[in-house]
């Protein structure tokens, strides 16, 4: 999944996983655990997460090689939030290669900075399930509390304002490039994320389902 921060690859990563029976990988997730657990590797991530930086790419991409070590991805496997930069990109073509594999596809979710912005000073996460929310277009049902397991409802501390123009600027460096990188290698399928989240599973799925056809 390609995507500025806010876009919702998160979301859709979550519901395509389930409607293809994949395995949901986010990298920003395993930094985030890993965080919360103090592990060394959390211990590394945490001063660039803060900024809104990208975490170095040998920590990363190390990291996601370890992931893909499991024997669950076997069954095939939806990377969210992951390559971020072209280095990671050709990382991955790399791993993949050794295994006679490839990218598939890369789902580009595409959203304007000022819907990207709103979206993500808005979210409220569930600390305890991981339900999202958003203050303004999907609050819960009793403020600041999660509608699926009643848990206090928390800002990501990286969805602070100045920390999100960080994170869109990093987005735009960084990451953009690689929305050429795939399509280039005709890997590319370019989705309007501005729809409903229902919408946009929709449209992705159908591509997706019509790409495999043609394969
Ligand atoms: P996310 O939840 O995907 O928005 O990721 C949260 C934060 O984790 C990012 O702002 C980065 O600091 C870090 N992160 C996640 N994925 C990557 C990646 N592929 N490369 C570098 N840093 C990452």
């Amino acid at each position: 999944m390609l995507g500025a921060p806010g876009a919702g690859k998160g979301t859709q990563a979550a519901r395509l996983a389930e409607a293809f029976g994949l395995v949901h990988i986010s990298t920003g997730d395993i930094f985030r655990a890993n965080l919360s657990q103090g592990t060394p590797l959390g211990r590394k991530a945490q001063e660039y997460m803060d900024r809104g930086d990208l975490v170095p790419d040998d920590v990363t991409v190390a990291m996601v090689k370890d992931r893909l070590g499991a024997a669950d991805v076997a069954r095939g496997f939806i990377l969210d939030g992951f390559p971020r930069t072209l280095p990671q990109a050709e990382a991955l073509d790399r791993v993949l290669a050794e295994r006679d594999s490839r990218v598939d596809c890369a789902v580009y979710l595409k959203v304007p900075d000022a819907v990207l912005v709103d979206r993500l000073t808005g979210r409220r996460v569930c600390p305890s399930c991981g339900a999202n929310y958003h203050a303004r277009s999907h609050p819960p049902k009793r403020e600041g509390v999660c509608d699926v397991c009643g848990a206090a409802l928390t800002v990501r501390p990286d969805d602070r304002e100045a920390t999100v123009k960080k994170r869109l600027a990093v987005f735009h460096q960084s990451t953009a490039p690689l929305i050429d990188y795939y399509r280039d290698r005709g890997a590319l399928l370019k989705a309007d994320g501005e729809g409903s989240v229902d919408a946009v599973t929709g449209f992705v799925v159908s591509a997706l389902k019509q790409r495999s056809r043609h394969d």
